[in-house]
């Protein structure tokens, strides 16, 4: 074995499950990823997670509470994810933090200035 091969175990940015690594979205039944979606399959349509299979005039499913809890488990962590976006995007339009920026931006280009033996 590689003195390396131990040494580094995935970090959870590398984690395969995690919610941000994921390319399909999560069910919109029941909230859960394509691998733990908990939806029975619809008996017409033989697809599970298609929320038109519950509505009215649908194929008749019906959301069991598991269901219902994880999509609003879901619905949290969207809204807590947006909520943050939002107080980020605040930050950054700050004027303060839009004077610091253009500032540090002007500090790098003396310094490239600087270093190309420009003053
Ligand atoms: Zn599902
Ligand atoms: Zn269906």
């Amino acid at each position: 074995m590689g003195i390396f091969g131990w040494s580094y175990p995935p970090g959870a940015a590398n984690d395969p499950s995690a919610p941000y690594n994921q390319e399909t979205p999560p069910c919109e039944v029941c909230g859960h990823n394509e691998f733990d979606c908990i939806c029975p399959e619809c008996p017409v349509c033989e697809t599970s997670g298609d929320p038109h299979c519950y509505e009215t005039g649908g194929h008749g499913l019906q959301r069991t509470q598991a269901q219902i809890d994880g999509r609003a488990a879901l619905d949290e962590l969207i809204r807590k994810q947006a909520e943050a976006d939002r107080a980020e995007g605040e930050y950054w339009s700050h004027p303060d933090r839009q004077r610091e920026a253009a500032e540090m931006e002007q500090y790098w280009r003396d310094l490239a200035k600087h270093e190309r033996g420009e003053s």
